[in-house]
């Protein structure tokens, strides 16, 4: 699937559901989101649709996201249906945490290997406000059983903030250090809520690589090794088990390489994180499209597929995202 600037596009980020069992605050507006109903959000057999069609066209790899996955009834059954999909070569999952403890064992038992988990804050007290009342405990015993259940690699996303987490992170190294996981800091996007303090919050992934390095003997690991972890630049800790990683899409994008479309929960297919344009493969499921239909509306979503974004530009209509970040899945 070769988009109009010859990237090839083999890669779909799904959100299964807008529901979230946390409120992070740059993630989702204070008064709530208003959530879809039933009716409204693809159901499983629906995204399994789109997915076989895709794969067919050239997909190889899906990532499973949210709101939050794991809040939705049946999700790991719906895991488990995938792995039969044939030519479908990597399934993964983006999580918060909370419920993994409960769900860890299950989901490796339905083959997914691959787990990233999002977490901003060691500190209970800023964890429970960044999130919005959240459990960091929850989340660090759902860690643990990811590890007893053989999940690799681990990661764990942290967005970067300034003013919040920015003294936590060689804590955050010093974790990377301990355990076999990959701590990956990411650079605060201006998309939705985000996107009011940016300004203020922003903190660009060179000056965490600083901290660090003055800390730990960080070493990169050559881009060829370094395949399945996309935009992600990603050095070893000199004798820790982990790894550290840094995903920068504000102060060095990486829309030449970009290989995604991404699949929202109500069934549009989304080109790019700051572009308008979505394609309702919903309505036409709804109508009961052919294979060859659907085909067409990935095709055709590919080809809109633009060249790249620009986080960094003061356009305030180009920065301010039309979705929430809740609502598209990260
Ligand atoms: N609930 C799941 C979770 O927490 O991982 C999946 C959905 S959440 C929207 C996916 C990721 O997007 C999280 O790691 C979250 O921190 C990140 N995210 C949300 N808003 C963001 C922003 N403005 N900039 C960077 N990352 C953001």
């Amino acid at each position: 699937m070769r988009d109009k600037f010859n990237r090839d596009i083999n890669y779909l980020r799904v959100s299964v559901t807008d529901r979230c069992n946390l409120h992070c605050t740059y993630c989702r507006p204070k008064e709530g989101i208003s959530l879809k109903g039933h009716e409204d959000i693809l159901r499983y057999e629906e995204i399994i649709r789109v997915i076989c069609v895709a794969v067919k066209m050239g997909l190889i790899k899906v990532r499973l996201t949210g709101g939050e996955p794991l809040v939705r009834r049946g999700f790991v059954d719906f895991l488990a249906s995938l792995k039969g999909i044939n030519g479908l070569m990597d399934i993964s999952l983006t999580t918060n945490g909370i419920l993994l403890e409960e769900f860890a064992e299950r989901i490796y038992q339905a083959g997914v290997r691959r787990i990233n988990i999002s977490l901003d804050s060691l500190n209970k007290d800023k964890y429970a406000r960044i999130t919005n009342g959240g459990d960091l405990n929850a989340v660090l015993r759902g860690i643990a059983k990811t590890e007893e259940a053989g999940f690799s690699p681990i990661k764990i996303n942290t967005v970067a903030i300034k003013g919040f987490n920015d003294d936590e992170v060689l804590a955050f190294a010093r974790l990377a250090a301990d355990k076999p996981f990959q701590v990956r800091f990411i650079e605060l996007m201006p998309l939705g809520q985000a996107n009011l303090a940016h300004g203020k919050d922003y903190l660009p992934a060179a000056e965490l690589m600083r901290s660090i390095s003055a800390h730990f003997e960080l070493e990169q690991i050559a881009d060829k090794k370094n395949k399945s972890d996309g935009p992600a630049k990603i050095y070893k800790i000199k004798g820790g088990r982990g790894e550290i990683g840094f995903i920068n899409p504000v102060s060095s994008h990486f829309c030449a390489t970009c290989n995604r479309l991404r699949l929202t929960a109500d069934g549009k297919l989304l080109l790019c994180l700051l572009n308008k344009e979505e394609i309702d493969l919903k309505k036409a499921l709804r109508e009961n499209c052919s294979d060859a239909e659907l085909e067409k509306l990935i095709r055709e979503a590919i080809l809109l597929k633009p060249k790249q974004h620009d986080m960094t530009c003061t356009d305030m209509h180009l920065k301010k995202c039309h979705r929430e970040m809740s609502a598209i899945g990260g």
